[in-house]
C-alpha cells in the first residue's frame, strides 16, 4: 500500500492554523485586520475568559453567498493574480484566516451589506458550516469565536494563563489602534473597557489612548520624507525615555512589524543623548511603494524584507534626528501637582499653649546644648565683596516701577581655573562692565548663583533654568572633541600598563588592534588574560585606560565596528567625562559664567553625551502654581 497520501482538507486547515492562529490574540488580530479591510469605522473586540472572543465591525459586510466562500482555504476577496501579489494594499491577502480559526473552533457568523435586506447568520463548527438562515442585523460583520483550540488538546496545552493571552491580547489591539488612528477600535475584557481609541484619523490620539496623556505629550513628531519613502509619527523626547523597548512600535503600510534594523536606525538618531540602558519609545509609520517591500515571508506577516534596506534606515535614521534636532527643547521640572484644596489646618495648630505646657516647652530649650556655627559657615555667610545696603525696596506695592536691575559684573579671580577657590577676602576690582559686553553681546539671562556646588541657577525671562555644571562641561568638552578633524593623538607610556579584562572582552579587542590604534591605542597580549597598554589617547589620563578600553570593547561586541565613528564618540565620551569638572567640586565665577555662556548661546549642549539633560527648567508659572498664586 502506498506510503504517501494528500492530507484531507480539515487536517490541512488545522496544520495551517497552527502558523495562523498560535493563540487568542492572534486569531483576534486577524478578525481585526479583516474589519480594517472591510472599511469599518467602529470596531468591537471583546474578551471573556480567554475562549470566548467577539469582533465587531460596521464596515462592508458579506452577501450571502460570499459569507461561506469566506471560510474555505485560499478563498479572499483581495487577491485575484499572481501580479496583485506584487502589490499588497490590503492587511489580509493570503485567504487563510478564517479557514484556519475556524478549523480549530465554534464560529458564529452574522454578516450583513449595506444594500441587503437582510444579513446572514452561519455557525461553524471544527470549519464545517452546521447552520445557515437569514438574519436581522445591522450592516457590517460580527465574528464569535468560541472555544478555541477545542478539537487540538496539543495546542490548548500550550496556552498561557488567561492573564498571559489577555495581556499579549491588548497589545496587540493597541498596536492595531496605533496602526489605525482612522478606525475607533474598542477593548473590553469580562465588560471591562481596556482601551477606546477616538479613531479621529489623529496619530496622537491614539498614541495618548494607548501610551497615556502623559507619554504623549513628551513625544516629538516626525514627517520626513527621502525619495518615496515617507515616514510620519512620533518619538518620545531623550529625556523621557524607557527601560526597556517595549514601547518602540513601527509600521510599514499600516502594517505592524518588527525589524531589528529599524530598530537601530530609530536608536542612531538618539546617538549622544541617550543615557546607557534607556531606550526611546516611538510610533513611526512608515510608507513606501508597495513593490519596495515583501511583507509575504512570514505566516503572521510581522516581519518584512525591504529591496533598499539602507535606504530605509537612512530615512528612519535621519528623519528622527531631525525632528529631534527641531525639538532640542529645554526640560520642564516635574513638580507634584498642587493640591486643589489647601490642606486642613492642624485643629491645634494656632491653640493657645497652657502655662504649664509651655514652662515645660521652655525649659527643655534652655537645657539643649547649642549648636555653634562653625568657623567655615561664618566665613562663607561673610559677604565676599563689601556690599552696599539695599535700598529699602517697597514690598507688596503694586505701582512699584519695573526698572531693570543694571547686572553687576562678578570678579574674576586671577587664576586658573583648576585651583580650588576659596572665597575671595578682599575686593577684586570689577572688569569694566563695557569691556565684557564688547566681547560678548548682553546675555538675555542673569547668573543667580549655585547650590550643592553641583547646579547652577540661572534666571531668564519668567523661568528659573538649573544647570548641572558637570553635564553641562562634559557635553561642551565632547563636541569641542568632536569637531576636531585630526586623527587622536596617542601618548606613548614608559611602562605599559597592565590589564586584565573578560575573556571575552579581551579577544576582541585583539581582534581590532587596527581599529584601536586610529583611536591612539596600542594594546598586545601579555599572556594569561592579560593585556599590556602600551599607547593610549594623549587626553586619556593613563588611570582611566583600562576601563575606557573595556567601554571599547562592549561597543565593539555590539557590533559597533562596522562605524569607526561610534567607536571615536565613545572614547570622547569617556575622555570628556573624566576631564569635565564634577558636581560636589568647587567652581569659581569665571568658570560658572563661562559654562553658562556657553550652555546659553549654542542648542547642541541640551544632554550630556550620556543623555542626561544639562539644563532643566522651573518656570515663573510652575512655582506661582506652586505657591498658589495663580
Ligand atoms: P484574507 O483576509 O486574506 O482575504 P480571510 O480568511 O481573513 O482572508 O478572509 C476571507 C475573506 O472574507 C476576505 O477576503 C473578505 O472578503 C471576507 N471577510 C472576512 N472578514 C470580513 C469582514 N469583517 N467584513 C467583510 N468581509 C470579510
Ligand atoms: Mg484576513
Amino acid at each position: 500500500m502506498a506510503k504517501i497520501h494528500t492530507l484531507p482538507a480539515h487536517i490541512a486547515d488545522m496544520i495551517a492554523a497552527g502558523e495562523v492562529v498560535e493563540r487568542p490574540a492572534s486569531a483576534a488580530k486577524e478578525l481585526i485586520e479583516n474589519a480594517i479591510d472591510a472599511g469599518a469605522k467602529n470596531v468591537t473586540v471583546e474578551l471573556q475568559n480567554v475562549t470566548f472572543l467577539r469582533v465587531t465591525d460596521d464596515g462592508c459586510g458579506m452577501a450571502p453567498e460570499d459569507a461561506e466562500t469566506a471560510f474555505l482555504r485560499h478563498a479572499t476577496s483581495k487577491l485575484r493574480t499572481a501580479e496583485d501579489l506584487e502589490a499588497i494594499h490590503t492587511l489580509g491577502f493570503r485567504g487563510e484566516a478564517l479557514a484556519a480559526i475556524s478549523a480549530v473552533s465554534r464560529i458564529d457568523l452574522l454578516t450583513k451589506t449595506a444594500d441587503a435586506p437582510f444579513g446572514s447568520s452561519l455557525h461553524l463548527e471544527a470549519g464545517v458550516v452546521t447552520e445557515r438562515e437569514e438574519a436581522g442585523c445591522p450592516n457590517g460583520t460580527t465574528i464569535i469565536v468560541r472555544d478555541l483550540f477545542y478539537n487540538t488538546p496539543a495546542r490548548l496545552k500550550f496556552m498561557k494563563s488567561d492573564s498571559v493571552e489577555a495581556s499579549a491580547l491588548l497589545s496587540m489591539v493597541q498596536r492595531q489602534a496605533l496602526a489605525h488612528p482612522e478606525v475607533s477600535i474598542r477593548l473590553l475584557r469580562d465588560g471591562q473597557e481596556q482601551l477606546h481609541t477616538p479613531g479621529d484619523g489623529k496619530l496622537l490620539s491614539a498614541i495618548s489612548a494607548v501610551l497615556g496623556r502623559q507619554a504623549a505629550k513628551e513625544m516629538v513628531e516626525v514627517n520626513s520624507r527621502f525619495e518615496k519613502y515617507a515616514l510620519t509619527g512620533f518619538v518620545s523626547k531623550p529625556s523621557a525615555t524607557r527601560g526597556n523597548r517595549a514601547s518602540q512600535l513601527f509600521f510599514v503600510n499600516g502594517r505592524h512589524i518588527r525589524s531589528k534594523s529599524l530598530t537601530v536606525a530609530l536608536e542612531e538618531a538618539y546617538r549622544n543623548r541617550l543615557m546607557v540602558g534607556r531606550f526611546p519609545s516611538c510610533v513611526l509609520q512608515l510608507t513606501l511603494p508597495e513593490n519596495q517591500v515583501d511583507v509575504n515571508v512570514h505566516p503572521a506577516k510581522t516581519e518584512v524584507k525591504f529591496l533598499r534596506e539602507r535606504d530605509v534606515f537612512d530615512c528612519v535614521r535621519y528623519g528622527v534626528q531631525g525632528a529631534l534636532d527641531r525639538a532640542n527643547g529645554q526640560v520642564e521640572m516635574q513638580l507634584p501637582k498642587p493640591q486643589k484644596t489647601a490642606p486642613a489646618a492642624k485643629p491645634d495648630f494656632f491653640r493657645t499653649m497652657r502655662a504649664e505646657d509651655f514652662r515645660a516647652v521652655a525649659q527643655t530649650l534652655e537645657t539643649a546644648p547649642r549648636v555653634q556655627p562653625s568657623q567655615a559657615v561664618k566665613d562663607s555667610l561673610r559677604p565676599a565683596q563689601p556690599v552696599e545696603p539695599p535700598a529699602p525696596q517697597p514690598i507688596y506695592t503694586a505701582a512699584a516701577p519695573e526698572k531693570p536691575q543694571p547686572e553687576k559684573p562678578i570678579a574674576t579671580p586671577e587664576k586658573p581655573p583648576t585651583v580650588p577657590e576659596k572665597l575671595p577676602e578682599t575686593t577684586t576690582p570689577p572688569e569694566p562692565a563695557q569691556e565684557t559686553s564688547l566681547l560678548h553681546p548682553a546675555p538675555d539671562y542673569r547668573l543667580v548663583g549655585e547650590v550643592f556646588d553641583t547646579y547652577i541657577l540661572v534666571e531668564q525671562e519668567k523661568k528659573l533654568l538649573l544647570i548641572d555644571k558637570h553635564a553641562a562641561h562634559e557635553r561642551i568638552l565632547f563636541e569641542k572633541f568632536r569637531a576636531r578633524t585630526e586623527p587622536i593623538m596617542p601618548q606613548l607610556l614608559l611602562t605599559p600598563i597592565l590589564c586584565e579584562p573578560e575573556r571575552e572582552e579581551a579577544a576582541i579587542l585583539l581582534e581590532n588592534q587596527d581599529l584601536l590604534a586610529s583611536l591612539g591605542y596600542s594594546i598586545s597580549d601579555y599572556g594569561g588574560g592579560t593585556l599590556a597598554i602600551g599607547q593610549l589617547p594623549a587626553e586619556l589620563a593613563p588611570e582611566d585606560a583600562a576601563a575606557t578600553l573595556s567601554a571599547l570593547a562592549v561597543d565593539l561586541s555590539n557590533g559597533k565596528r562596522d562605524d569607526p565613528s561610534d567607536l571615536r564618540d565613545t572614547l570622547l565620551h569617556t575622555i570628556a567625562c573624566k576631564a569635565a569638572i564634577k558636581g560636589g567640586w568647587r567652581t569659581d565665577a569665571a568658570e560658572r559664567e563661562a559654562l553658562v555662556r556657553e550652555v546659553m548661546s549654542r542648542d547642541d549642549i541640551q544632554y550630556c553625551p550620556h543623555g542626561r539633560p544639562v539644563c532643566t527648567v522651573l518656570t515663573q508659572a510652575q512655582l506661582e502654581r506652586q505657591f498658589k498664586r495663580s
